[in-house]
This record gives C-alpha cells, structure tokens and sequence, in this order.
C-alpha cells in the first residue's frame, strides 16, 4: 500500500456533508470524487469541490460501481445519505476501502444495543415506555426510518396516544419521554491513532413545522389545530456555556471507551450525541450518531473551538483527511479503515 496520499482519491455520496468533506479533502491534498444521484450534480460542480464526479440513476446502484473505486484508490466517507441508499447489510458487504468501523454499525442501527451502549457508558437517557399504558408524563413517537422525524408526535397520556396513533395504521415506533429543555448535538472527533478526544463544535436544528410555531400566537395555534413535525431542513451554530464543556468532554471518552468494550478498535473518527439540556443542565441523550453529522455543514471554515487547536479552517470533513493522510503517511490505514466485519 502506498505511503503517498497523493495516489488516494476520497469518495463520497453527493448528499448530506459530501461538500464539507471533499472541501476538506481537498485542502488536505487529496484527489475527490462524488457519487450523484443524476439531476443533483450542480452544487459539487459550482463548489468546485469535486475533481471527478459518477452519475447513478439511482443511488442504490452504489455497489455497482465498486470496481471503478477500487481502480482509483478510493476512501469512501460514509454519511447519513449512504443509509438511504442501501441497507445495513449492504453497507457491510463492500468490498471498498470504507472509512470507520463497520462493526459499530450494528450497535448504532438497533435502538436495543444502542441503549445499552449508551448507558454502559453511564449516561443519562431518556425513559422508554414499552407499554402505552405506562405513559404518565409527556412522551415523543418516533417512528423508525421516518428520516429527519417525520410524523413524530407528542402525548401525555394513554388516551392521546391511542388517538394520535390511528392515523399511523401499521408503522413501528418508539414512545419516549418527552424531555424539557434545551437541545444541543455535541461533534466530536476521536482519533484511532492518537488516542485523542475533541470536541469540534454543536448545533441545534432547525425543524419544520416545530421552530415556526412560535411565531403564531398560542391562541391561533389551538384554532388552526396544528400538530408538530420534526422534519429537519438546516442546521444551527451554537456555542455552548463554557462551563458545561469538562462533562461533554467525559460523556464522549465514556462513549468511546464503552465502544472499544463492545467492539475490537471500538468508534473512532467524527461523531455525535443529540442531547436535552435540562433546566437544571442535566444531560439526556436521545441518540448517538457514529459518523459526521449534518450539523456539522455551518462549519466548513471551522469553529471557535476549532480555531483553538488548529490555526487554519478545520471542518470536520477535513479533519477526517487529515486522519487519513497521517495514516497513510504512518503506514496505520488499518486503524482508520475497519471493515473486516464479523
Ligand atoms: P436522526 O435519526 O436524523 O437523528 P430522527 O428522525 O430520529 O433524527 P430525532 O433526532 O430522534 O429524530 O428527533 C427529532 C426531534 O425531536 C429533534 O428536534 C429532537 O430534538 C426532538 N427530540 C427527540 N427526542 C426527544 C426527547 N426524548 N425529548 C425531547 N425532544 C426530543
């Protein structure tokens, strides 16, 4: 394997952060590929982000295309869109150079394992009610792969949930506790090769319909019956009180170090964990994404908390290549591509 980055092209689906990780990709000094689907080329060319770019009828003919990956020697960044492309299995049977630990993937997909993960590591989740007759306080469904919370509701009771529920006839769901408080997506970074946690920067997100409702008065929202969604749109920057930062540190290495329990080489590279910040700044963590997020993308010529570590632009997608590069350079690609899965 070469010891020569300038012979890696990095690869990615056209979707979701693709031009925050081929940016980074090329500032790193890399060659870049996306991966189309056709009609939605345009942003990766006026970008310029983009040296190369294959067109897919339909994304889901990704594996197709693997012997021309393999022949440009190509990294490929997974995102969240790669998940709407193929399914899991799919994912774990490519036979390309894939950045991550495909191990991970499982315990991430299933809510069961991701639950326990989540409190091996000793965080604070929210309640889960198997039972809508156990609901005795406000609670959120969700429904599975309804992609960017489509369709979720809120309840207080068994007899609303059971009402609210006719209109979803056959869909699985979740119902959750429903917390109060502040939400706050915390990205982090973790390097497999120096063993080092960052913090790269937060979002919150920006839903529809539920960040508008605001604007109508309390009033107007009881006359125009309106029901919530979730269905994300764009991202928002936050900076977070400064105070709080020493327990995100220690919530994301209990994470990784639960990983490294669950899994040979654990989770490594970017990552994230969607969190309520209680009144009383309490953390409880209604999900963990083990990739780049999308929260990321306001990013892309660094944060303020980039900007202490690194004095250039450091966007996650580019911290990515870096890791890449510095394993390329250190003969250490086996640490930042795991895909042997079992
Ligand atoms: P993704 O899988 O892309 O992260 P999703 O579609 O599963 O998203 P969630 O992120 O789980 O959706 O939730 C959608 C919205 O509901 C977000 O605004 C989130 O802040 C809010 N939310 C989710 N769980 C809770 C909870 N337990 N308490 C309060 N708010 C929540």
């Amino acid at each position: 394997m070469s010891t020569d980055y300038r012979d890696f092209t990095i690869a990615t689906i056209g979707s979701h952060s693709a031009l925050q990780i081929l940016r980074g990709a090329k500032d790193e000094g890399f060659r870049t590929l996306a991966i189309c689907q056709e009609g939605r080329e345009l942003p990766y060319k006026s970008y310029k982000v983009a040296d190369e770019i294959i067109s897919l009828g339909s994304l889901s003919d990704f594996p197709k295309i693997q012997d021309q990956l393999r022949e440009k020697n190509a990294i490929v960044i997974p995102h969240g869109s790669f998940f709407g492309a193929m399914d899991l299995e799919t994912m774990q049977q490519l036979k390309i150079m894939y950045y991550g630990n495909k191990n991970i993937l499982p315990w991430e997909f299933d809510r069961t394992r991701q639950r326990s993960w989540l409190s091996r590591a000793g965080l604070h989740l929210p309640k889960i009610f198997e039972s809508p007759e156990d609901i005795d306080r406000p609670v959120i469904i969700k429904f599975f792969g309804a992609g960017g919370g489509k369709g979720f509701f809120l309840a207080r009771n068994p007899e609303e949930f059971k009402q609210k529920i006719a209109a979803h006839p056959g869909q699985s769901y979740v119902i959750q506790e429903y917390v109060i408080g502040a939400p706050v997506y915390i990205h982090y970074f973790y390097s497999s090769l120096t063993g080092e946690l960052e913090i790269m920067s937060f979002d919150k997100r920006y839903e529809s319909n539920v960040d508008a409702i605001g604007r109508v008065a309390a009033k107007d929202q009881l006359d125009l019956g309106l029901e919530t969604s979730y269905n994300i749109m764009g991202n928002v920057p936050i900076v977070v009180r400064e105070s709080l930062l020493p327990e995100m540190f220690q919530m994301g290495q209990a994470v990784i170090d639960a990983s490294q329990q669950l899994e040979q080489h654990g989770l490594f590279g970017p990552f994230c964990l969607e969190t309520i910040v209680t009144p009383d700044l309490k953390f409880s963590v209604f999900e963990i994404s083990a990739r780049i997020v999308a929260g990321t993308n306001p990013f892309i010529n660094g944060t303020p908390y980039t900007w202490l570590r690194y004095n250039e632009p450091m966007s996650t997608g580019r911290r990515i290549a870096r890791e890449i590069k510095h394993a390329i350079t250190q003969e250490q690609l086996k640490k930042v591509l795991v895909n042997d899965h079992h």
